[in-house]
């Protein structure tokens, strides 16, 4: 594996980064004349947010067993997605490849930074095929996209195909690690150390209960962290998000116990859709959804089921989904009612 740092672009690594009013000062409170804000407390947002999170990464690094300055935390994944091309792909020079079906967000961020995306077919039972990943990836190649639990088919990947791929892929192996709370295996963040190529995206979206509130966290080396924070808006998490998270965080206990329930009903939900005539397929998950595959008109149940108030995600266009619809699992009353329509 090359220096990493080489895989950043020139511009990046030369930036010189907006330098924030409080970057300067780090002592205690003091007489606060130097960012134009009004003087006066409403809740203390008449002050600017620490642009570092720094309260709220060490939170995080307890709870991940992630050191904090191995952690950048963004408005959303899509903020770390959208950092990761403009980090290191230059436009219509660099490439980079993702599976498909996967997450949509990566195409987008591609096309919007003006890169390359080399999408690689998962195999039918949505298995990942490596060297068909290698056979894509040339020396532009910069981000390697795999999601695992992936989202739409809920499939984790075997530990050993990735760790294959953070060996052989030349560029940085973008792990997208949103569902894996909902999975029975450990994730990466325990390997980071090992793969200096390796960034792991997580969300408090999902098991964590905050989509509302737009929290996206990547995860790698001090070094490629530091050039996302230099590249990021100085001030991208507000005071009120940062000060939420910080309380809702402390309330593992009770996400732990939402978790558990999700993954017993998703056993539940699997199995009484396996075994009904409309359904030809459920695909295994270990994430909070299941893709199943329609014996019948997939945009026939689709519709059955909003004319009921049962929105679900409609995947049929998109290749390898053919005939799939995608259910994320509610709570039981809900999926009750899901079931009984089904
Ligand atoms: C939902 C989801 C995310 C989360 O996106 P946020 O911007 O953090 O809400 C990231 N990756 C995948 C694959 C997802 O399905």
């Amino acid at each position: 594996m090359k220096d990493i740092l080489s895989l950043v672009r020139p511009n990046i690594l030369n930036l010189t980064p907006y330098s924030t009013a409080r970057d300067e000062y780090k002592g205690p409170i003091g007489v606060f004349l130097d960012a134009n804000e009004n003087p006066y407390p409403s809740n203390c947002y008449n002050r600017y947010p620490d642009p570092a999170q720094r309260e709220l990464k060490q939170l995080l690094s307890q709870i991940k067993g992630v050191a904090p300055e191995r952690i950048f935390i963004g408005n959303g994944s899509d903020e770390a997605i959208d950092l990761c091309f403009r980090v290191f792909c230059e436009p219509q020079v660099d490439n980079a490849i993702a599976i498909t079906p996967s997450y949509g967000m990566y195409r987008v961020a591609a096309a919007i930074n003006d890169v390359e995306m080399r999408e690689v077919p998962l195999n039918a039972d949505y298995s990942l095929d490596t060297d068909a990943i290698m056979a894509a990836a040339d020396a532009h190649s910069k981000l390697l996209f795999l999601c695992s639990p992936n989202n739409p088919s809920g499939n984790l990947f075997p530990r050993a195909q990735i760790v294959e791929l953070l060996r052989r892929f030349p560029g940085i192996v973008v792990l997208d690690e949103a569902y894996i709370d909902f999975a029975d295996g450990k994730g990466f963040l325990g390997e980071l150390e090992k793969h200096p190529n390796l960034i792991i995206l997580q969300t408090l979206s999902k098991a964590w209960g905050m989509a509302g509130l737009r929290l996206g966290l990547a995860f790698g080396t001090a070094e490629i962290m530091d050039i996302f924070s230099r590249v990021k808006y100085p001030y991208n998490i507000s005071s009120a998000v940062q000060q939420l998270v910080r309380e809702r965080l402390s309330d593992t206990d009770n996400v732990a116990r939402q978790i558990a329930e999700i993954q017993s009903e998703r056993a539940r939900v699997s199995a009484a859709l396996a075994a009904s005539p409309v359904v030809e397929k459920v695909f295994p998950s270990d994430a909070n959804f299941v893709l199943i595959r329609t014996s019948g008109d997939p945009r026939e149940l689709y519709q059955h089921l909003i004319s009921e108030g049962i929105i679900v995600r409609d995947r049929s266009r998109i290749r390898g989904c053919e005939g799939c619809l995608r259910i994320t699992i509610g709570t039981p009353a809900e999926n009750d009612k899901l079931i009984s329509l089904i």
